[in-house]
């Protein structure tokens, strides 16, 4: 989970859900933008408190106004999918409010299933609504939040498990029902690891994958250069970096992570990270109070 100090960050807002479509036109060239879904975003619902353990808070009134907003907003982004494009559905999971992620082809409905660290009710309930067919379960890292429920989605959708990192192994082998009230987590072996220059791939639509190590020993990113764009886990988030105090955790290592793997990305580079809204490398740079240019002195 998230934040580093309590008192060196300022509250986060949640962004509860972001559509983001991503339009393929002509064939090799993609544009990506972001949809921060009005509802949810021009009125802040409510502050996540990071607390000690890393834990957000929400209340029962933001669980339920997800919800509801999560339904009409399916339907919003799928009346507005044009053919040939990708998009995005975030569904927060967990008392951690994760984000799980759907990124599907509006062409195909070939769709990926990102993180499904619980609430596979909710995450299977999407699916249908989004009339997609998952074709493998990718994860970013080991930590309960974000795999919890990959084991039953992988039942549920008889599909392949996709990383993370083996350094994480032991992580998926502690997994356990209940923890943080996640009633369906269960430990597992992936199908398949994944490791520094390794891809995966939607209809053809390639990811070339990192390991940056430091939140975990085995988080990994998921990076998609012609639309330029990234899944970061909880290795970056806007305005913070993730924790580092968990087994196998280790602040240097997550900073060399960040600053060296993925900085030489480029700065235009979007990113949704595991918790909370999406944001650009540019704006890391200029203004996280844990890694900007200016807090490292580069
Ligand atoms: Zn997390
Ligand atoms: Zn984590």
């Amino acid at each position: 989970m998230a934040h580093q100090g309590l008192t060196d960050y300022p509250r986060i807002i949640a962004s509860d859900l972001i559509v983001a479509s991503f339009r393929r036109s002509p064939p090799t060239e993609y544009v990506c933008h972001a949809t921060l879904v009005t509802e949810f975003n021009q009125q802040p619902l409510h502050t996540t408190t990071m607390t000690g353990d890393g834990v957000a808070r929400a209340s029962d009134s933001l669980s339920k106004q997800v919800n509801s907003g999560y339904k009409s907003l399916s339907e919003a982004s799928m009346s507005a999918a044009e053919k040939n494009q990708f998009q995005l559905q975030v569904v927060p999971v967990t008392q951690l409010q994760q984000n799980a992620m759907i990124f599907w082809s509006t062409e195909t409905r070939n769709a990926i299933l990102l993180d499904p660290g619980g609430d596979v009710d909710l995450l299977m309930e999407a699916i249908g609504k989004l009339e997609v067919t998952v074709k493998e379960i990718w994860l970013t890292h080991g930590h309960i939040d974000h795999a919890g429920g990959a084991a039953e989605a992988r039942r549920r959708l008889d599909v392949e498990i996709i990383g993370p990192h083996i350094d994480d192994q032991f992580l998926l082998d502690e997994l356990k029902p209940g923890t943080y009230g996640i009633a369906e987590a269960e430990s597992f072996t992936p199908d398949r690891y994944l490791d520094d220059g390794d891809t995966v791939a939607l209809d053809g639509v390639q990811f070339e994958l990192l390991h940056c190590p430091g939140h975990s020993p085995g988080s990994v990113v998921f990076f998609q250069k012609e639309m330029a764009f990234a899944f970061v886990g909880d290795v970056l988030f806007s305005g913070s970096i993730g924790r580092t105090d968990l087994p196998g955790g280790n602040h240097q290592q997550l900073i060399d992570s960040i600053t060296r793997k993925l900085w030489p990305l480029g700065e235009k580079i979007q990113f949704m990270p595991g918790h909370g809204p999406g944001s650009t490398f540019e704006q890391e740079r200029k203004s996280n109070g844990f890694v900007a240019d200016s807090v490292l002195g580069t």
